[in-house]
């Protein structure tokens, strides 16, 4: 009995490892904090990397920084290619950088990662999409049509600096697919390998800002409170998924976007009521806190409307996955190994699955065998 008289809840042994990094969050934020981050660091020559795209945002974020900024790096690709790599470190060398400065989306805190990987620089995040790269020790790069992912202490930024202004000029249909691939990270640190107490309660306030701010933001793009939330929402989702590892879901979309070079939030947000339906059976307990969190009866079909509603493509044919590749994708994702999930996956389960994800078809709870 505890002190109160109400009879302790049972509690299996869990671990939880606490990942350092400083986090600086609120509008305005990039341009007010950044100077005295980077002094902090004792940063004297720091590596700017961006995409062409972002290039000019990076330049104004920096443009009183002449002092520290020793150059900038703008050949950021999806996946983080090898050469690709290789030459930001040769950039990181040649401009004798003591620190990394990324700002934009998962594939640019990516290539920051992986120069970090090479030479042990420590990175400075500005994050501008909701992919939540930025708060884990997760590097991925890509060789041919392989990713490889790994998990490195050297590649976590030690400061990430959140400025929901910075995610106004994200388009509809990036912000979107970009906040479902977040609630994806919240839903699976609920049964990851790693997850704990802790995972799922951020996980649980993860997908709770991430579903309000998102509608918000896709409504009213410039509206600060829809951003402030949906990033906010973003740091937790990556915090949790940091911590609990990745599933079932993340595993299928990996191996997905690998093999057929798939847009990822969009992935991510077609299989991922699918995999929920896949796994209610097993998961009632923590199928019900997403669903709370979500505001949803039931979850799988809560997050396939909340697809819908924001405009998100439904069925991975429309993406770049056709019918006609089914066997194959079923035999590729089959590579993967799915033991620690919490329902056995059969050959026939991935058929299944992969099936309603291509076809766009409905998400009904328990329908997969
Ligand atoms: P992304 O970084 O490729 O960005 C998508 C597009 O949005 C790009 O064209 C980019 O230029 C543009 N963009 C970015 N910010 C913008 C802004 N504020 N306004 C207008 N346009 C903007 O995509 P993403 O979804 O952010 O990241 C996906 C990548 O991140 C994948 O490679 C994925 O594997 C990786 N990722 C890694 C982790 C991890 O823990 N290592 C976690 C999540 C995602």
């Amino acid at each position: 009995m505890t002190a109160s008289g109400s009879p302790a809840a049972a509690m299996s042994v869990f671990r939880y490892d606490a990942l350092p990094g400083r986090i600086i969050f609120g509008n305005g934020s990039s341009r007010a904090e950044l100077r005295a981050e980077l002094e902090r660091l004792g940063a004297r020559r720091v590596l700017v990397i961006a995409t062409g795209q972002e290039a000019g945002r990076a330049g104004e974020l920096v443009a009183d920084l002449d002092d520290l900024v020793a150059g900038t790096f703008t050949e950021v690709r999806p996946h983080v290619p090898i050469d690709v790599a290789g030459r930001g470190c040769e950039a990181a060398r040649r401009h004798g950088a003591d620190a990394l400065l990324s700002v934009g989306g998962g594939s640019t805190t990516g290539t920051a990662k992986a120069i970090a990987l090479e030479t042990g620089l420590p990175i400075v995040a500005i994050p501008t999409t909701y992919a939540g790269s930025e708060v884990t020790p997760v590097w991925g790069r890509t060789e041919g049509a392989r990713k490889t992912t790994g998990r490195d202490l050297v590649v976590l930024p030690r400061v990430v600096i959140y400025d929901p202004e910075l995610t106004v000029s994200l388009p509809a249909a990036v912000t979107g697919p970009s906040a479902m691939n977040a609630i994806a990270h919240c839903v699976e640190a609920f049964y990851a390998p790693g997850a704990n107490p802790i995972t799922s309660l951020l996980a649980a306030e993860g997908i709770r800002a991430l579903a309000s701010g998102v509608r918000l933001a896709v409504r009213e793009p410039d509206n600060l409170e829809g951003r402030e939330q949906t990033l906010y929402g973003a740091w937790l989702a990556g915090s949790a998924f940091a911590s609990a590892g990745s599933g079932l879901h993340h595993k299928i979309c990996h191996a997905l976007g690998g093999a057929y070079d798939l847009p990822h939030a969009e992935t991510h947000t077609i299989v991922l009521p699918h995999v929920v339906a896949f796994n209610a059976p097993a998961i009632p307990a923590e199928l019900a806190r997403i669903g709370a969190a979500l505001g949803v009866e039931d979850a799988a079909r809560g997050l396939q409307e909340l697809g819908s509603e924001l405009g998100a493509p439904a069925a991975l044919r429309d993406v770049g996955l056709g019918p006609e590749r089914l066997d194959d994708a079923v035999a590729v994702v089959a590579e993967k190994d799915f033991s620690d999930n919490p329902r056995p996956v059969s050959e026939g389960a991935l058929r299944g699955l992969l099936d309603a994800a291509v076809n766009g078809r409905a998400a009904i709870a328990g329908s997969l065998r």
